[in-house]
């Protein structure tokens, strides 16, 4: 039998940026303390000042903040991610979470709410781009 996941072939995914993973349900979208320092450095803030201004303690971790309301996160400006490039590892690896790659069900699922994943026009991503993504 082989080792292989049942993405062995590849999986389809473009992101058009539409920032609907940035958005719509209570969550937490985690930084390490070298990425809060990487996000103040970009937003040309103090480290102290970016975890005053953008960030919430959980117990030991720290996750960016989110509106009350619509539970955007508090970097999506206009339906984009205002600060792309300093992005923490949790926004730059999605899709590519343990919980999404469970099953084609699961994939399936996180396509439901990601415009990008199985695109037609998408990209395929091999297996060994996606393997380097997962943790
Ligand atoms: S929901 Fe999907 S397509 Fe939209 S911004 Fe997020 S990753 Fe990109
Ligand atoms: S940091 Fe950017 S990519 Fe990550 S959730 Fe916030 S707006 Fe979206």
């Amino acid at each position: 039998m082989s080792d292989l996941p049942w993405y062995k072939d590849g999986l389809r995914f473009g992101c058009t940026e539409c920032g609907k993973c940035c958005t719509g349900s209570p969550g937490f979208v985690w930084v390490s303390v070298e990425e809060m320092h990487a996000m103040a450095a970009f937003l040309r803030i103090t480290f102290a000042e970016f975890v005053k201004r953008y960030t919430r303690q959980v117990g030991a971790s720290y996750s960016l903040l989110e509106h009350s309301k619509n539970y955007d996160c508090v970097f999506l400006k206009n339906g984009k991610c205002s600060v792309y490039a300093a992005r923490p590892k949790q926004c730059r690896t999605f899709p590519w979470w343990e919980e999404n790659l469970k099953s084609p069900e699961h994939w399936q699922e996180a396509a439901e709410r990601c415009e990008g994943i199985n695109r037609e026009d998408a990209p395929l991503i091999s297996l060994e781009e996606i393997k380097q993504n997962l943790d």
